[in-house]
């Protein structure tokens, strides 16, 4: 097998946040990760790099100054009145403004544009970011776990040298965030596999094929639960063969969520550690540079040996080490079985139990058959060279400047720079509405219908009538009863205990008592009722 230079960003800060106490997102498993990579003494024949942590001029790259400025300084303490009752920027709980969540994500986000830069200074063939592959954030909110847009930024990089990249996106949930900022471009193009119905977030259709220029440059590969490896290979690949062949991508960004695993918390597929890492393997084949992210995953020990794994993959020393873990800080956390795999249950695949496989495999085929062979893009306005040198800066790329003030400078005028060529895209043959009007009323995009949760997979929204969504951060309608000995559900049982279960429903209800008393066993009936504030 082919030698190839690997770059691996890591921040030994990162494991060190948390959500908060029972939120499944858990940021350690990147430490778990690293402490595992380590342990098959893979550090050693890579690069390992601590990535520069990404600035806020950076991120508004993508980024509205509004939503990056709200970010960097939400506290705890702060987000209810910051975020405007719930309302803006962090909807529902799936987005805590936990402590340290700015440095979180400029650590994640630092780590995939480092990452773009290596491969386009032509020092890597593999860049690896674990801490990246937030697929969910949007332009101007969080959703899904997801703050700031780590991909949507390493790509714009890579768009600075080169005319077309692809990205593919084997997360269990629909790669939203990424698609909608480059929807409608032809120099991306967005390849998601995803479990798609009754599932977050709620899009990601094989009628969501790109707009204008962008016209079937986005791809959706919709698919039911209980997907095996087998099956998610006969529609990988042709797939993916046929857009390189056609696209003809300089450089390729592979999201490795991991929720797509068997036995995920919050995933529905069925693959097995081999199944997952074998998108990794088929694209180490291609020869095109390559960058490789995390993403969801929130079996956290699956998580680990899966992107330990793929670490293998990319070096190339996937057969050559030991099953049996080696010893690390967390071996226990490996039983019973201690070894590194990842193996299928016995659920039952939905795909190929109605054939419904090969028709959207055959769709995405159909679609892809519609592009013109490796479009010739012009590069006009992107320089191939340094943009801080096409800008008039004497520095080299990627030197640091003397004084702060000349690399703040430069940050922003990148920054600007990568907007202007951004918004060239987005808006051609718009209106002269603005670009926030447009995005949020004109319903060109699909997205803007309705959110939700990607705990509940749940709408969330509010009911513009009723005010805010109730925010509950990890309740749940179950409570214990000394009285009873037993767990009560639901607010009819609260409800039937006389004083002390009413002042728990007023509680509940924000001090009001439920009109009339009446009975509800709907556990999600006052998301949805949202009137307590
Ligand atoms: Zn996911």
């Amino acid at each position: 097998m082919s030698k190839k230079r690997v770059a691996y960003y890591y921040d030994g800060d990162v494991g060190a946040f948390t959500y908060g106490l029972g939120h499944p997102m858990k940021p350690h498993r990147i430490r778990m990760t690293h402490d595992l990579v380590s342990a098959y003494d893979m550090l050693d024949k890579m690069h390992v790099l601590r990535p520069k942590r990404a600035t806020p001029e950076t991120m508004t790259a993508f980024h509205t100054d509004e939503y990056i400025h709200f970010l960097n300084r939400v506290t705890p303490e702060t987000a209810e009145e910051l975020t405007y009752h719930g309302t803006r920027f962090l909807m529902g709980e799936d987005n805590p403004a936990f402590e340290g969540v700015f440095e979180f994500c400029s650590i994640s986000a630092g780590g995939s544009i480092s990452a773009a830069q290596r491969i386009t200074c032509g020092a890597a063939d593999i860049a690896i970011n674990w801490a990246g592959g937030l697929h969910h954030a949007k332009k101007r909110e969080a959703s899904g776990f997801c703050y700031i847009n780590d991909i949507v930024l390493g790509i714009l990089e890579l768009l600075r040298t080169y005319p077309r990249v692809l990205y593919i996106d084997i997360d269990c949930h629909h790669g939203d965030g990424v698609e909608e900022a480059f929807y409608t471009t032809d120099r991306v193009m967005t390849c998601s596999f995803h479990k798609f119905g009754e599932y977050f977030p709620g899009t990601g259709t094989q009628e969501d094929r790109g707009r204008d220029k962008g016209r079937n440059y986005a791809v959706n590969v919709p698919l039911k639960d209980g997907i095996t490896d087998e099956a998610f290979k006969n529609v990988f690949e042709p797939v993916i063969a046929k857009i390189l062949e056609v696209f003809r991508p300089s450089a390729v960004v592979l999201q490795c969520g991991a929720d797509s695993l068997a036995g995920d918390k919050l995933g529905c597929f069925n693959l097995t550690m081999q199944g997952h890492a074998h998108c990794v393997q088929f694209l180490r084949q291609q020869n095109i540079p390559l960058i490789l992210l995390g993403g969801g995953g929130y079996t956290t020990k699956n998580v680990a040996r899966t992107w330990t794994y793929e670490t293998a993959c990319a070096l190339g020393i996937e057969n050559e080490i030991d099953q049996n873990l080696p010893w690390n800080e967390y071996f226990e956390w490996f039983g019973p079985r201690y070894r590194l795999e990842v193996p299928e249950n016995n659920m039952e695949d939905l795909n190929v139990k109605d054939g419904s496989l090969d028709k959207v495999r055959a769709t995405a085929l159909q679609q892809l058959s519609q592009i013109p062979c490796a479009p010739s893009v012009g590069m006009h306005d992107v320089p191939r060279q340094s943009v801080g040198q096409h800008l008039g800066f004497e520095q080299a790329d990627g030197e640091e400047g003397d004084e702060d003030g000349v690399a703040d400078d430069l940050d922003r005028r990148l920054a600007q720079h990568a907007r202007f060529v951004y918004k060239l895209q987005e808006t051609t043959g718009a209106s002269d509405e603005s670009e926030d009007e447009r995005y949020d009323s004109d319903g060109s995009y699909p997205r803007r219908r309705k959110r939700m949760s990607i705990m509940t997979n749940r709408y969330i929204d509010a009911d513009p009538g009723k005010g805010p969504p109730r925010r509950r951060f990890f309740q749940s309608a179950a409570r214990w009863d000394p009285t009873y000995g037993r767990v009560l559900v639901g607010k009819e049982s609260v409800l039937g205990l006389g004083m002390r279960g009413g002042l728990a429903a007023m509680m509940e209800t924000g001090g009001r008592r439920t009109p009339g008393g009446d009975v509800n066993m709907e556990e999600d009936r006052d998301w949805e009722d949202g009137v307590s504030m």
